[in-house]
């Protein structure tokens, strides 16, 4: 059996973040191997799909992490109970443990992703869309993935401690810990997701003390992981580090809520919505529904703060366009600037992502070191550029819908 290929994701880890004071394993690793110093993920909230199938978002068909789907949607068979439990997202205290309750009983109905912050009443509308199957399992997307190449080829891949159902088990360290009692069994690809680059920028900003100590911390584990694959397969493992994109700072937040519910629509009736954090996406029912939302997103406020995604724009940003899956209209925010009340969190967040990726700061970084691997610096890679050097790292054919270009040489 061959040596082993590491994947670890560094969620949110910016390229800036890479700096000898900070991460200096992350800083000997990157001058020993390929080290593509920026790299820009597409728009939107789907990066697991553009790294592990080569693709752009408008090719996979994974852009935000809900889609309009009332016919298909998993919570639709507890429709009339989840309209009747609207009340507890009202709750003054105690909305987040009803909830906790609410996701595990959904989970031991099978159904078990998050539901975040998406008002109960409406839930029956959306159908998650990457985090809805297991990712590694075969036919996961709608296109092929790197994991359909292995399996045709025989190739095997541990992914305990990686993502499922965009949920993460444990904290970090846990799953480093989980890692490293597991990384000398014979699997020929390994995964592990490291979070906390991405909830302390959430939390505290891109440029916080708090964030530098937490680089520092994944810096150190990072360490643990690769002393231990050293000493278990000298030199002849490849490892990957890819952080999949960056963290902006906001400074504004925007009240689509508000504003929507000032126009005295009926949701179901009139419109749905969706608040991504970065993208206000709606569905006209009615005509009244429709000249309302049309005459709110061409307020000034709006105008300045963003822009409404035209089947043009979509296309330059490699997104589906608007449509009945993810929006008729669709107004995406500017760098910055975020929804709030958004689906998705309790307090206004001091850093965000999903915003248009030509922005630095909306980049992440990646470093690749193996055998093979003589050591470079590119200026840039993008995202599906990940897929195609996983497989050049396997030895494995690139997925047939593949975009990317390996930053290996075959
Ligand atoms: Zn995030």
């Amino acid at each position: 059996m061959a040596p082993p290929t590491f994947l670890i994701l560094l969620d949110a880890l910016r390229w800036d973040y890479v700096c000898a004071q900070d991460s200096p394993t992350l800083v000997e690793l990157a001058n020993a191997g390929i080290w593509a110093r920026k790299v820009r993920p597409s728009f939107g909230f789907c990066e697991i799909s553009e790294y592990v199938t080569g693709t752009y978002p408008n090719v996979n068909g994974n852009w935000a992490t809900f889609a309009y789907r009332p016919q298909a949607s998993p919570y639709r068979r507890w429709q009339k109970g989840l309209r009747a439990l609207g009340f507890v997202d009202h709750l003054p205290r105690g909305h987040t443990r009803a909830r906790q309750v609410l996701e595990w009983w959904f989970t031991m109905r099978g159904v078990p992703h998050p539901t975040y912050r998406i008002p109960l009443p409406w839930l029956s509308y959306f159908a998650p869309t990457e985090g809805a199957h297991l990712h590694t399992q075969v036919g996961a997307f709608a296109v092929e993935s790197m994991y359909d190449v292995m399996a045709r080829t025989g190739l095997t891949v541990y992914d305990e401690t990686f993502v499922h159902y965009n949920r993460a088990i444990g904290s970090d360290e846990d799953r480093v810990n989980r890692l490293l009692r597991h990384c000398a069994e014979p699997y020929d690809l390994y995964m592990i997701y490291l979070g906390e680059a991405d909830s302390t920028g959430h939390n505290f900003g891109p440029d916080s003390p708090q964030r530098r100590e937490t680089v520092r911390r994944l810096d150190a584990l990072i360490a643990r992981l690769v002393e231990r694959i050293t000493q278990i397969y000298g030199g002849a493992a490849s490892i990957v580090l890819l952080g999949d994109h960056g963290m902006v700072p906001v400074k504004q937040s925007v009240d689509v809520w508000s504003a929507v519910g000032a126009l005295g629509l009926e949701f179901g009736r009139d419109y749905v919505m969706f608040l991504d954090s970065t993208l206000a996406r709606f569905w006209p029912l009615s005509k009244r529904g429709r000249d309302g939302l049309v005459q709110l997103l061409a307020r000034r406020e709006f105008v300045t703060l963003g822009e409404l995604l035209t089947p043009k724009r979509a296309g330059e940003l490699r997104v589906p366009p608007p449509g009945s899956e993810y929006g008729e209209l669709i107004w995406l925010a500017h760098a910055n600037t975020m929804i709030f009340p958004d689906f998705f969190n309790c307090v206004v967040p001091l850093g965000m992502h999903g915003y248009e990726t030509s922005l630095d700061e909306q980049k992440g970084f990646v470093v690749v070191v193996g055998p093979d691997v003589s050591a470079a610096v590119l200026e840039e890679a993008e995202l599906v550029d990940i897929c195609p050097t996983l497989c050049d790292l396997l030895g494995v054919e690139h997925p047939r819908q593949n975009q990317g270009t390996s930053l290996v040489a075959r």
